[in-house]
């Protein structure tokens, strides 16, 4: 097998390093193109005004067989958030605990507002029955919306408008559960088998890790690509690049003339950070907004689950929005109301740190797959495909998105050269 081969990767984001990873290991060394000023892709993390802030709220499942083969959960220093949510109402708090878990809690849970008993006895059987099934088994039933169903299962309307609808609101960054069920169960598979999880100092350690790991790739910043065609690769600077392989661990259809509008928009998420003298919760656990008067879905404190997101005393709250809703100078302001009716404390204690307008947060994929044969990853001649829109949006797709489009470039050179 010739290793002097010219291969290039676009995208430096969880898909694209892990492309590389794979090629390195047999022999080759590629060249990363990344159109911005870091790896990760939508794993980023920036140091602002002495906090630490993800862009855009996001959590690694432990329990993801990718992440598991790839990542060094102890070098990464993970923080676990308890398992279940607080579900937040105006004035009022109540907990909904991992029946699993926290079996002890499920008592008060079977009277609590959220759901019934019947409902209780319906996550157990779902958490048992997902346990017996492999990823690719869940991936393969019959797909139909999230919502649908959650109704066809049997939970309650009360469960549902409680829990899952905020809850997988903020994991589909969609209004409607309209998500294919096959994400939903395999979501719920991985939630109910492990942690979910941050690294100490922010996700892009999760990237940063895996850069590491490269030892023979070289990885070009801030060098956007305009074009792909015909083996060769058209730079934004006006250079152009010869390659005897290409893998695109982008969006395909800006880069790539025959994908052009073959994608439907991305889903989209607002992530307002604020922060405060203390943390009105106290515990790692994700807050939900049932209430649909309200803009806010989702919210966490990141200082209760990793303390070194601040590094000035303060605590920092992540808000998650995934209504449509217009970024001005008021919003803020709108938000702070909202967290101040939500919790009864003044509206002028939580202080604005930073917005994040994430247009590209997750692919809106129709047919949901967990993998696929690497031969699908060719799409021309020495142009292959990695990202996570290629199975579905998740750090552990774009992973097994990345594996396999360098193991078509590998096989190509096995079989053809
Ligand atoms: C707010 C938010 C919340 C999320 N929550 C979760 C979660 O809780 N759990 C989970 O598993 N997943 C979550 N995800 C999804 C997860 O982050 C993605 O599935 C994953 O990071 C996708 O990786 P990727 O490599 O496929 O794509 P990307 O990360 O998009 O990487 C593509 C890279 O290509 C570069 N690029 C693009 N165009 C060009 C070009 N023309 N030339 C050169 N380079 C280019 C980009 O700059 C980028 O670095 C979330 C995502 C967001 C944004």
């Amino acid at each position: 097998m010739k290793k002097e081969q010219t291969i290039y990767i676009i995208g430096a984001g969880i898909s694209g390093l892990i492309a590389a990873y794979e090629l390195e290991r047999a022999g080759f060394s590629p060249i990363i193109l990344e159109a911005s000023d870091g790896v990760g892709g939508r794993v980023r993390t920036d140091e602002f005004k002495g906090f630490l802030l993800d862009r855009g709220f996001q959590v690694l499942l432990t329990a993801y067989p990718e992440a598991q083969r790839y990542l060094d959960y102890e070098a990464l220093h993970l923080k676990n958030f308890e398992p279940g949510a607080l579900i937040l109402k105006p004035g009022d708090a109540f907990s909904i605990s991992d029946p699993l878990r926290n079996p002890g809690q499920t008592l008060s849970m079977a009277f609590s507002p959220v759901g019934s008993l019947f409902d209780k006895i319906k996550i157990y059987q779902l958490t048992q029955s997902l346990k017996q099934k492999t990823e690719e088994e869940i991936f393969s039933e019959k797909s139909t919306t999230t919502f649908q169903f959650l109704k066809d299962y049997g939970f309650s309307d009360k469960i549902i408008n409680n829990f899952f609808k905020p809850f997988f609101r903020g994991i589909f960054l969609e209004n409607e559960l309209s998500t294919s069920s096959r994400m939903f169960k395999f979501v719920f598979k991985m939630f109910s088998q492990g942690f979910a999880a941050v690294p100490e100092k922010g996700m892009q350690a999760i990237p940063e890790q895996l850069k590491e790991k490269l030892t023979k790739s070289q990885i070009r910043l801030n060098t956007p690509v305009k074009q792909v065609e015909y083996g060769k690769i058209y730079l934004s600077s006006g250079d152009v690049l010869e390659a005897d392989s290409i893998i695109i661990a982008s969006r395909p259809d800006r880069i790539l003339p025959q994908l052009q509008g073959q994608f439907k928009p991305s889903r989209k998420v607002v992530n307002m950070y604020f922060s405060i003298e203390h943390s009105f919760i106290a515990q790692p656990k994700i807050a939900l907004v049932t209430d649909d008067q309200f803009l806010i879905n989702n919210l966490v404190f990141m200082t209760d689950v990793s303390s070194a997101y601040s590094q000035n005393n303060k605590a920092l709250l992540s808000v998650s929005i995934t209504k449509p809703v217009e970024v001005d100078d008021k919003l803020a302001k709108l938000v702070a109301i909202e967290l101040s009716a939500l919790t009864k404390i003044s509206a002028e204690f939580f202080e604005h740190v930073k917005t994040y307008i994430i247009e590209n947060a997750l692919p809106d994929v129709d047919d949901m797959a967990y993998s696929l044969a690497a031969g699908n990853t060719k799409v021309s001649d020495g142009v292959f495909l990695a990202g996570d829109y290629m199975l579905n949006g998740s750090i552990n797709a774009a992973m097994t998105a990345g594996r396999k489009a360098a193991e078509a470039v590998i096989s190509s050179y096995q079989t053809v050269h």
